[in-house]
């Protein structure tokens, strides 16, 4: 299920080839329950297995809070 696009749509203005790095799950551990889930950068953090939205990041263990709207 990965999805990569191939970043060539040629509007850099630029003659090098910029190549934007992979970007990479992060993983981050529920506050409420604990579950692991793999977040990619794009999608909205939110636990799979409760649905809570504070998440602690796996590698910082920062805490990442996001408010329910
Ligand atoms: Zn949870």
């Amino acid at each position: 299920m990965n999805q990569q696009q191939a970043g060539t749509a040629g509007g850099y203005g630029n003659s090098n080839t910029f190549v934007p790095p992979p970007r990479q799950d992060m993983e981050y551990i529920c506050a409420d329950c604990g579950a692991k889930n793999e977040i990619k950068s794009r999608e909205p953090i939110r636990c799979r297995e409760c649905g809570h939205r504070i998440m602690y990041k796996k590698r910082t263990k920062r805490m990442v809070q996001f408010e329910a709207r």
